[in-house]
């Protein structure tokens, strides 16, 4: 065993070399807790065992892509997904807090279906990822709820800004209409502060 710090003997370079994290791996295999090599030769070992194989590893990539391919494409998905997801979390979460209201996936799915049916901004009409925009922006007052929402690209978006444009050709009366008929998840406060009974002096202590 080791001590933490202590001098050991690469054997590969032969040079000694504190056991610290700055010049050994950790090796849980090895029962000093430290691997045999330093990192310097473990590095090297593996950089030139990396550049002698490149192109295996790049035939072993392709190939696993290949075999692979449907889970690929399910995690991409997937990943699309969560990120959509957080977005609206993330924006029910703000207006939560000043009570602008909230909007749903579905709402959000239900909008995109009728305005950008095959992906393309209401702004630009470019076919980009589309991204939430409001009408109206938070930051001026503007309600988030689906009748305050369109689809716009991240360009768009961001070059809107907090200006207030409705790019919708029916000025919202589809979102108007979408907020009337589906249901909102309202929630309630996020927290109730517990009022705090201040104790008399004596039993405090
Ligand atoms: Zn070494
Ligand atoms: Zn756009």
């Amino acid at each position: 065993m080791y001590a933490y710090g202590e001098p050991k003997v690469c054997t590969k370079c032969k040079r000694e070399f504190p056991a610290t994290e700055q010049y050994y791996y950790r090796d849980k295999y090895q029962h000093c807790g430290w691997s045999c090599w330093c990192k310097k030769c473990k590095n090297a070992t593996r950089d030139r065992w990396t550049r002698e194989n490149a192109g295996h590893i790049r035939a072993y990539k392709r190939q696993w892509r290949q075999e692979n391919r449907q889970h690929i494409i399910a995690q991409k998905r997937e990943r699309r997904h969560r990120t959509k997801c957080h977005i609206i979390y993330k924006f029910n979460r703000e207006a939560r807090v000043n009570k602008a209201g909230e909007f749903t996936t579905d709402h959000w799915k239900a909008l995109l279906r009728h305005y950008a049916p095959d992906g393309t901004c209401l702004c630009c009409g470019h076919k980009r990822e589309l991204t939430v925009d409001h009408v109206i922006p938070l930051s001026l007052g503007g309600p988030n709820t689906v009748d305050n929402l369109q689809p716009l690209c991240q360009e768009c978006n961001s070059a809107k800004y907090t200006r207030t444009a409705d790019y919708r050709p029916d000025d919202g009366a589809f979102a108007k209409a979408l907020a009337d008929s589906l249901p909102h998840q309202l929630r309630l406060p996020l927290k109730i502060r517990p009022i705090q009974l201040e104790l008399p002096l004596d039993e405090a202590a």
